[in-house]
C-alpha cells in the first residue's frame, strides 16, 4: 500500500500540470499527499477493523472528514459529508486508487497450495461497492487488487504443485498477469505508453485510467521506473501513479530511500495507521 502513497505524492503536482516525460525530480518540496493516500489509509484501517461493509464506510467517512480538502471528486465529497451510507453508482478511479491494502492480506503460500485467492477479491469488491457500485467501479478495484496479488505471487517465486517458480523471468511474470487481467476484466492492455502518451488526457473513470496504469507497470524495469512511466502519460497523474505504484510494489518492493522520503510527507495520524498496518500484515 505504501506504493500507492508514493505514487500519489510524486504525482500530486502533475495532476493539473501534466508533464509528458519521464525526466523529472522524483520528489519536490511542493509534493503532498492527496485523497488517494487518505483513502488508502482508510481502507487499511477498515480491514484492520474487520473488513465488513460498515468498516469501510466508517473509515472512509472518518478520514475523509479529517482531511476535507485532500482533493476528492465532487460526488465522493458530497457522500463523505452526508449522512448517507448508500453507494452512488460511481465508476470513478477512486475505487482503484484506494484498494491496495486488500491485496496484501492473502497468504501467497495458501494460494499456491489451494489455487484460492478469493479473500483479496472479496475485500476489494466490498471496498469498492460502498460507493463505487457501478460495474466499472468494481472492476477497476478488483483488477488492481488482483494485479497486485499476482505480482506478489509470481515475482515472489510462488507456484502451484507440479509448476516451476518463474520469479527469475520478469517478462513471463508480466505476460501471465497481462493475460489474466485482459481475460477477466476485458481491458485492452496491448497499447504501449508511447502510443498512449500523445493523445491521453485527464480521465478520472476506472475504465479510462486503470488499464493505462497497469500498462505503466507492465513496461517498467523497477519501482521508480514504474512511477515515472505513470506520470509520463499525463492525465490524472497522482491517481494513475498511485495505482501503478501499488502494483509495482507487489512486484519489486520499494527502495528504502523512496519509502523514507514518502513517509516524511505524511502527518502523525496517517503514519500511525501505516505503522499499525505494517504490524498487522506481518502478523497474518
Ligand atoms: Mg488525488
Amino acid at each position: 500500500m505504501l506504493g500507492a502513497i508514493v505514487g500519489d505524492i510524486v504525482g500530486s503536482i502533475y495532476e493539473w500540470d501534466n508533464i509528458k516525460t519521464k525526466e523529472f525530480p522524483l520528489f519536490q518540496e511542493s509534493c503532498h499527499f492527496t485523497d488517494d493516500t487518505v483513502m488508502t489509509i482508510a481502507v487499511a484501517e477498515a480491514i484492520m477493523n474487520g473488513g465488513k461493509k460498515d468498516d469501510f464506510i466508517n473509515a472512509m467517512k472518518k478520514y475523509g472528514r479529517m482531511y476535507p480538502n485532500a482533493g476528492y471528486g465532487g460526488k465522493f465529497r458530497k457522500w463523505l459529508f452526508s449522512d448517507s451510507r448508500e453507494p452512488y453508482n460511481s465508476y470513478g478511479n477512486g475505487s482503484a486508487m484506494r484498494v491496495s491494502p486488500c491485496a496484501w492480506i492473502i497468504d501467497c503460500g495458501f494460494t499456491a497450495r489451494t489455487g484460492f485467492i478469493s479473500d483479496a477479491v472479496e475485500f476489494a469488491e466490498t471496498s469498492a461497492k460502498v460507493t463505487h457500485n457501478h460495474k466499472e467501479g468494481v472492476s477497476g478495484a478488483m483488477a488492481t487488487a488482483e494485479a497486485i496479488f499476482l505480482c506478489r505471487y509470481y515475482f515472489g517465486g510462488y507456484c502451484g504443485d507440479y509448476e516451476k517458480p518463474i520469479n527469475d523471468n520478469p517478462t513471463e511474470c508480466k505476460r501471465r498477469i497481462k493475460k489474466y487481467i485482459e481475460r477477466e476484466y476485458g481491458y485492452d492492455l496491448s497499447m504501449t505508453l508511447d502510443e498512449i502518451r500523445p493523445s491521453y488526457c485527464f480521465d478520472s473513470t476506472c475504465q479510462g485510467s486503470v488499464p493505462q496504469a497497469i500498462i505503466a507497470f507492465l513496461e517498467s524495469t523497477d519501482f521508480e521506473d514504474a512511477i515515472r512511466n505513470a506520470v509520463s502519460i499525463g492525465g490524472d497523474s497522482d491517481t494513475i501513479a498511485a495505482i501503478t505504484g501499488s502494483i509495482a510494489e507487489g512486484a519489486y518492493g520499494i527502495p528504502n530511500w523512496i519509502k523514507e522520503k514518502a513517509i516524511s510527507y505524511l502527518d502523525e495520524p496517517l503514519k500511525s495507521v501505516l505503522m499499525r498496518w505494517k504490524r498487522f500484515v506481518h502478523e497474518l
